[in-house]
């Protein structure tokens, strides 16, 4: 949870800009999030929800502006009083400390839950495989998938996939942890189990930024919500401010769909 303390930012977006090509995406996004803090992004489609979060993991290179992650600018370095590029490697380090969950969950269907899991700590990070092992039983069980390490994907519900999914991410460690409408292509009657697994995580103290539809799950789990509209940030503040009593008109017209 978010504490009083004037702790320095995990994420430090500053006036962020993105364009693809002649379309401006993002106009000037500002964004902090503290260690530990749950932030929930709302905004109706096309509003730049997935390009911001593509930009803090650098799938996407901004053009003006910066992120910052645990105070070291995403793609970019200070050198000689002008910013750098950094390496292709440098970038994947980067990325190591961010975990990303999808709409789709995007498993690898010819590997059971438990190798998808270890896929990235073994194969990418070169972690110890008995104990990347070892690890991954822990997250299955923080998910509630301890029963499911040996079946495949094609065998379980939506729901239980991206559960896996979620257990993935975790697997690198990471200390942000980046959820893309986690829920939107999952069954109504499935919904409900994916956002108590990340309500759980939520209260564990892990830093996440979640875009979601899930106006109950901003509600309860949210430290902060950002109402984000046409690349700009409209308003922002506690559930209870923005959800309960927002003061932008885009804001009351977004959420009016939902009552
Ligand atoms: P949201 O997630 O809020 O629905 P997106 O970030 O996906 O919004 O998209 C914002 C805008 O950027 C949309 O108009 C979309 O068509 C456009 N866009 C997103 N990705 C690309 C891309 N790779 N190339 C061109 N336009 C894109
Ligand atoms: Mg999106």
């Amino acid at each position: 949870m978010q504490s009083a303390s004037p702790q320095a930012p995990l994420v430090r977006a500053r006036n962020v800009h993105k364009s693809f090509d002649q379309l401006e995406v993002l106009k000037g996004i500002d964004l902090d999030v503290a260690p530990g803090e749950v932030v929930v992004i709302l905004g109706p489609s096309g509003s730049g929800k997935s390009t911001f979060l593509r930009c803090i993991n650098h799938l996407e290179n901004i053009q003006k502006g910066s992120i910052e992650v645990a105070g070291e600018q995403i793609g970019f370095k200070p050198s000689r009083g002008r910013l750098v590029r950094l390496s292709n490697n440098a970038i994947a380090r980067q990325r190591r400390r961010i975990g990303m969950v999808f709409q789709q969950f995007n498993l690898y269907p010819h590997m059971t839950v438990l190798q998808n899991i270890i896929e990235a700590p073994v194969g990418v990070h070169g972690r110890n495989r008995q104990e990347a092992i070892a690890e991954a039983k822990a997250l299955l069980a923080r998910v509630g998938l301890s029963d499911k390490a040996d079946s495949y994907p094609r065998q379980l519900s939506g729901g239980q996939q991206q559960r896996v999914a979620i257990a993935r991410a975790l697997a690198i460690q990471p200390q942000l942890i980046l959820f893309d409408e986690p829920t939107s292509a999952l069954d109504p009657e499935l919904v409900g189990e994916v956002l108590s697994t990340m309500k759980d995580l939520a209260q564990q103290g892990l830093t996440m930024i979640v875009v979601t539809h899930e106006i109950g799950f901003a509600r309860e789990a949210a430290d902060r919500v950002v109402f984000m509209d046409g690349g700009h940030v409209v308003e922002m503040g506690k559930p209870e401010e923005v959800i309960g009593n927002p003061q932008h008109p885009r804001t009351q017209a977004f959420l009016s769909r939902f009552l």
